[in-house]
């Protein structure tokens, strides 16, 4: 090779300049992924390996995702490509784990498909990962070291790991450190990510191509070659008495040669290929076989692959858990009482850790795949029970407390009904005597309603404020956004301002003065009912007579805020309503201290929607039917993903929608909303879109939430394979709200994989948003489903919630049955799980006041 500038060099100035000091100026990066683009194409002319073009190609996707998360992920592991690619990184840059100097194999990295932000396919969330089958050639790096949280807190486990007995390598010390590894006790909770089976190791004859296989073999010859058109790659040729086949790998770099020395015998672990030019792995993994080693550790029998390691550190690791398993697993105290245990078959704690880490000949490949040997389920069951037992304490403690007991007189509840201009569905009318019954009664309710956007929610808060009204309480209705907040201003206006009510917004915006002047008649009891953002709950909004407060569209809050609003000194009934269908297992962690109300009927006159994919290059269909729509005198909604308001994004996919659409449609008038004008601003256009003068409204998803414009007939959402399917099944709900047939037309991009295919197909089959939510919480786990990771979900490192949810029924029902018998957990034999508890819950239960 000359000395010749490196083709990407040039992209290390944009890449040092967002993450120098640790990310620092990241927030003022904007539109990185073109620039860095620009700098690729340079490369290709320089004839670099397409393979690696391609796989810094679509590390570029999430570059300017608006999730920080995400896009320093993907600085990361650009970094890491190009390191790994033989560029020289200045000093000071994050480059993932894998020194070069250690001499690194890194693992194997076809060229993932493009990624959309949204679906995140590289890692599954903890809680999917039993679900979703991962062979062990997985990235290893990318992989999170994830603890199960139950590591006790205090007696031997507590020990830092240093002290360990025996010698301890120091620099996997470090690395575990800096993994939250820090404890004995966290040894045993770092729980394999999967397995790799190594009881049958193949001789090289003995592997066929097209499957996957392990091997012991020795290096005869490694080195740098050239491959076709030029491209720099490594190769060494491997062998045992059988055969030899070759390894390649597509970087280049001295550290790759380091790990194949002549001689030197290795394990590897991948797939061969029948190649015209011989047979060939690429991108093996590699550990190396020590020949004074005892090898029944790492051969013979299942190993166990952890998550957040290299592949090289592997065998360290896991003869540092070996150590830790076998010393250490017996003083692990049982949380469960036998009894418990007994009944359902559950594996003692201890035991389950040994084999959770080092399998038996019992456990079957695939079951530890899944994480789903009688081990896994053990501790998965552990997860859930506590969780729901902290849930079930925390009800029993609501439920202890004084509240008000309102009014709910035959008459009171008619005069509530009787507000509406309409007659409740039948669904409806059930959840209102619910929510009365409820109310009633003299301790706090704390109710879940949930139906699907729509079903007509807000009119049975209406119908429940009504109640709390009459009784001359006053009444708080908190929405997520301001734009929501508004339109429940004027329905709650036009429906209770008749009947006397006096109605005032609290929000953040306005001046000082009007939002003093708001305040105080809130805090003087002239109005009657508030309506606002979360200013509504900040520490200066003050009530006379909170008797209600109902939360919407509030699926964000955790377990930890809703408690949080409710020690405010106040105890207000509380309702929580959320138009996005929460799968049933997910609502019971999330919400399993609340009661819940579905209402599963739309109101009548509803014309179903229809719904259909396209492709980015059939736009002109989709217009066609757009135009169809608009000269009926209908109007349209074009949804571009321009994540949530309040985050710093650049428009420029809206905008220039805007002007695609306006050419699109030159007779018809266009509009462009979106989370970053002023209120005012976004009043105006809302204003004229409902009143009809603009006919396309451009929005960004500023209109999931909400927006009520009944002649609105069709939805183009555009890179719809970038959003979640309750976020779709959201956006569609806007329209669909009159007497037309309505459509929803969703535009995926080009390059779309075969799984966003699949996700969209779903939007086409089904209206139902439970059948939907269910499918995005399997394809997409709980996190992302959550949408964001402040959504208060509990992390599970075990328990799969779209697999479980026999396993949390049962853990519901224990919880529930040892709360009710033992409600302060006093019982001798509850000592363990009130210890567990503790530990895990960390505190945030505030158990004092259950015991
Ligand atoms: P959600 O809050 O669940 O999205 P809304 O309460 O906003 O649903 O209701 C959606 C639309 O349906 C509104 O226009 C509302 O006036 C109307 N609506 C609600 N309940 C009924 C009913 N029982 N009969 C007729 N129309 C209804
Ligand atoms: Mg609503």
């Amino acid at each position: 090779m000359s000395q010749a500038v490196h083709p990407f060099s040039s992209l290390l100035g944009p890449l040092r300049y967002a993450c120098q000091r640790d990310f620092a100026q990241l927030a003022t990066v904007k539109q990185l992924r073109p620039v860095l683009e620009a700098a690729l194409t340079a490369g290709e002319r320089a004839r670099v390996d397409a393979r690696l073009l391609s796989a810094l190609r679509a590390e570029l996707v999430p570059v300017d995702s608006a999730r920080t998360e995400e896009r320093k992920a993907s600085l990361v592991r650009l970094l890491g490509l190009l390191r790994d690619s033989g560029v020289a990184l200045p000093a000071g840059l994050p480059v993932p784990s894998a020194a070069p100097a250690a001499g690194a194999v890194p693992p194997p990295r076809n060229a993932p498909p493009p990624k959309a932000p949204a679906v995140k396919p590289e890692e599954p969330p903890a809680a999917a990962r039993g679900r979703v089958r991962r062979k062990p050639s997985d990235g290893d790096h990318r992989s999170e070291a994830r603890l199960l949280s139950i590591a006790p807190r205090e007696g031997p486990l507590s020990r830092p790991l240093k002290e360990l007995p025996g010698r301890m390598n120091p620099r996997l010390l470090a690395a575990l450190e800096k993994k939250g590894v820090k404890r004995v006790g966290d040894v045993l909770f770092l729980l394999p990510r999967t397995y790799e089976d190594r009881r049958h190791l193949k001789k090289i004859r003995e592997l066929v191509p097209g499957e996957k296989g392990v091997t012991v073999a020795v290096v005869k010859s490694a080195g740098d070659a050239l491959a076709r058109g030029r491209r720099r790659m490594f190769r060494a040729v491997l062998a045992d008495e059988t055969g030899s086949f070759a390894v390649t790998y597509f970087q280049a770099g001295p550290w790759l040669k380091g790990r194949f020395p002549l001689g030197k015998r290795l394990i590897v672990s991948g797939e061969l290929r029948a190649t015209p030019g011989g047979r060939e792995m690429a991108h093996p993994e590699v550990e190396p076989l020590d020949d004074d080693e005892v090898s029944s550790l790492h051969f013979g029998r299942v190993v166990p692959i952890y998550p957040g390691f290299e592949r090289h550190e592997q065998r360290s690791y896991r003869q540092l858990a070996a150590r830790v398993v076998e010393g250490c697993a017996h003083l692990l105290k049982e949380p469960l009482p036998d009894a418990l245990r007994a009944k359902h078959g559950l594996l003692p704690l201890q035991e389950a850790i040994r084999r959770i880490h080092f399998p038996t000949s019992a456990d079957v490949m695939e079951d530890l795949e899944q994480h789903a040997t009688d081990a896994h389920q053990r501790l998965a069951f552990d997860e859930l029970f506590f969780l729901q037992l902290g849930m079930q304490l925390r009800r029993v403690g609501v439920k202890t407390e004084p509240g008000i007991a309102f009014n709910v007189s035959a008459p009171r509840l008619a005069k509530a009904r009787e507000v509406l201009p309409f007659q409740l569905t039948r669904a409806q009318a059930r959840v209102v005597s619910q929510i009365a019954s409820d109310m009633g009664r003299p301790e706090p309710m704390h109710r879940l309603l949930q139906g699907d956007v729509g079903s007509g929610k807000t009119a049975v808060a209406l119908a429940s404020a009504m109640v709390a009204l009459q009784d001359g309480y006053q009444v708080a209705l908190m929405a997520p956004t301001e734009i929501l907040a508004d339109q429940h201003l004027k329905t709650a206006l036009r429906i209770l301002g008749p009947h006397g009510i006096q109605v005032g917004l609290i929000t953040a915006s306005g001046t000082a003065k009007e939002k003093r002047e708001r305040r105080a008649a809130v805090a003087s009891g002239e109005t009657r009912l508030a309506i606002g953002t979360h200013a509504l709950i900040q520490g200066d909004t003050e009530f006379e007579a909170l008797g209600l407060a109902i939360i919407d569209e509030q699926h964000r809050f955790g377990v930890i805020q809703r408690h949080a609003l409710m020690s405010k000194g106040l105890r207000p009934d509380v309702l929580v309503m959320t138009a996005t269908p929460i799968p049933r297992t997910l609502a019971m962690t999330l919400y399993g201290d609340l009661e819940v109300s579905v209402i599963d009927e739309l109101p009548p006159g509803r014309t179903p929607i229809q719904t259909r994919v396209f492709s980015d290059k059939q736009r002109a269909r989709v217009y066609e039917q757009v135009a169809a729509e608009l000269r009926a005198g209908h109007q349209a909604y074009v949804v571009y993903p321009l994540v949530e308001e309040s985050e710093k994004i650049d428009l420029a996919d809206a905008t220039k929608g805007v002007e695609q659409v306006s050419r699109a449609f030159p007779d018809f008038r266009v509009g462009l909303l979106h989370g970053r004008m002023s209120n005012t601003e976004k009043d105006e256009i809302m204003g004229e879109f409902r009143a009809g003068r603009v006919h396309v409204l451009v929005c960004t998803t500023v209109v999931e939430v909400g927006v009520d414009v009944p002649n609105a007939s069709v939805m183009v959402i555009e890179h719809a394979e970038r959003f979640g399917l309750s976020q779709l099944h959201q956006l569609r709900g806007r329209v669909g709200r009159g007497a037309a047939k309505s459509y929803c037309l969703l535009v995926s991009a080009q390059s779309r994989s075969e799984e966003a295919l699949e996700r969209l197909a779903v939007m086409e089959r089904s209206s139902d948003g439970f059948v939907i939510a269910e499918k995005d919480l399997e394809i997409r786990g709980p996190g992302e489903f959550l949408g964001t990771r402040q959504s208060g979900m509990p992390e599970l490192a075990v328990a799969n919630l779209a697999r479980d949810v026999a396993l949390l029924d049962l853990a519901q029902a224990e919880a529930k049955q040892v709360v009710g018998a033992d409600p302060r957990l006093e019982w001798p034999v509850h000592r363990g799980l009130r210890k567990a508890l503790e530990d895990r819950w960390e505190g945030r239960l505030a158990l004092a006041r259950v015991g």
